[in-house]
């Protein structure tokens, strides 16, 4: 991509990277002048990229049809938007996998109480303050899966006021031996 006496006005290049495919936009209005690297905006992670220039002229290849081009000039002009809608749909994303995760390891932590003949007396967010249980000395490890205890999960069992391990259990039943 050649980044002067090109065909257009404003002097806005738009280029496809001809090894990791990203779309770069090279526009000279926001372009730092003077720097040994070119800044150019790359349309898929709406962030600054800075090349070489000889990279940019050996490596980005300017996109000519009109249809791209006019594609790509759109998400330029209307990134800050698509960058907003991108990261609140990563973010659902997030929740949603931390809530399946919740609900698998809930479950799992029923069972486990089931399995123990205790009743399920409920989970909290192991950010607040214990209010219930027998407040056992907090353990290092999982005393069933021996995993160590990192709280990865945020909830704590209303009863033994214990953070819950990543396999459901608690420190309401005593360490077992092989399942
Ligand atoms: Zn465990
Ligand atoms: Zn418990």
């Amino acid at each position: 991509m050649q980044l002067q006496n090109g065909s257009n006005d404003d002097g806005l290049r738009i280029g496809r990277h001809s090894v990791d495919g990203d779309t770069l936009v090279y526009d000279p209005a926001r372009s730092a002048a003077g720097s040994t690297n070119v800044e150019l905006f790359s349309l898929t992670q709406f962030r600054k990229r800075a090349f070489p220039q000889r990279v940019v002229e050996a490596r980005i290849e300017e996109i000519v049809d009109p249809a791209q081009r006019a594609e790509a000039e759109a998400r330029y002009r209307d990134w800050a938007a698509l960058k907003a809608e991108r990261d609140r749909e990563l973010e659902r994303a997030q929740e949603t996998s931390v809530a399946r995760r919740h609900e698998h390891i809930l479950e799992n932590h029923r069972r486990f109480l089931e399995g123990n003949g205790i009743a399920y007396q409920g989970v909290q967010d192991s950010a607040t303050k214990v209010t219930g249980g027998s407040r056992k000395r907090p353990k290092s490890a999982c005393s069933r899966c021996t995993t160590p205890l990192d709280d990865f999960v945020g909830l704590r069992c209303v009863a033994c006021g214990a953070v819950l391990c990543s396999c459901g259990a608690c420190a309401c039943a005593p360490a077992r031996g092989t399942e």
